[in-house]
Parts: C-alpha cells; structure tokens; sequence
C-alpha cells in the first residue's frame, strides 16, 4: 500500500510559501550541484546555491539570514544546467519576498527629502518601495 505524504504537513509553513511563491517543487532538486558548479557569482556567495534549496528543502529558515539570495544576478545559468528542471533564481526571489515581508517596511515615503525626490529618478524610487515596503 502506497502512503501519500504532503511535503507541507511534514516540513512545515515555510517550504510551502516558498513552494506556493516560486511555483517550484522543491523536493524535484536531488542535490548534483551542477547550479553551483556553472554559478558566475559562487565565489562571493556565504552558501552556495545548492546549499540555498536544500536548507528550504528542509524547512531550515536560516536560509533567510544568506547573503547568497541577494547576491544572486538572476542570470539563468543554473536553469540552463539543471538536469531536474529547477528554476533556482524563482526560489531565491521567493525567499528574498519573505526575507523582505518578515522585515516589514524598511522605506518611509515621509522620510525621503525634497530634495532627494526631485533629484533621484522616478523608477528608482518605485523601485525601492517595492523592494523595501511590503
Ligand atoms: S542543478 Fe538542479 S537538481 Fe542539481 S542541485 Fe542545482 S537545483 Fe538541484
Ligand atoms: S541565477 Fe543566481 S544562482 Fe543561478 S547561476 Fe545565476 S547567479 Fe548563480
């Protein structure tokens, strides 16, 4: 008899966000590193990017406190080399959103000068808020 286990129920709320934000399977990834081994920016990573899926394989939220998801240049490579289909730069992006979300806002429209708004150009300031304010 086949036993169905819900990768949710047993590793809790966290895997599934990231599942749920990514849209990517988590357990399909079966740890050959080829990401890391093609990654361009690996040597200025704290963890590697295999390193990144198998903590949110795991549920482990330590992940959040890694440099590695910001320093991520979103560059494909990994996808390209992925036997298993995995698109790594989705799952970084979802847990730098909960990184973000768990941070709250870290940007006040209030506190930005005059001056500064006038001068910095629009899209950078939209782009903040939406990196900084959740
Ligand atoms: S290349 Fe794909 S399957 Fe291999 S470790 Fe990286 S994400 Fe996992
Ligand atoms: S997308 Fe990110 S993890 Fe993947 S190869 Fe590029 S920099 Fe490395």
């Amino acid at each position: 008899m086949r036993t169905r286990i819900s990768i949710s129920s047993v590793r809790g709320e966290f895997v599934s966000q990231v599942e749920m934000i990514s849209g990517e399977s988590l357990l399909v990834c079966n740890q050959c590193g080829k990401c890391s081994a093609g990654c361009p920016v690996a040597f200025s990573m704290d963890i590697l990017p295999n390193q990144v899926i198998r903590l949110a394989q795991l549920g482990i939220e330590d992940v959040l406190e890694s440099q590695t998801i910001w320093t991520c240049a979103a560059c494909l490579t990994c996808v390209s080399r992925c036997p298993k289909g995995v698109d790594l730069p989705r799952v970084m992006e979802a847990i730098r959103q909960i990184a973000m979300q768990r941070r709250g806002n870290q940007m006040e429209s209030i506190q930005l000068a005059p001056e500064f708004v006038a001068e910095v150009p629009q899209l950078a300031i939209i782009g903040g808020f939406r990196k900084y304010t959740t």
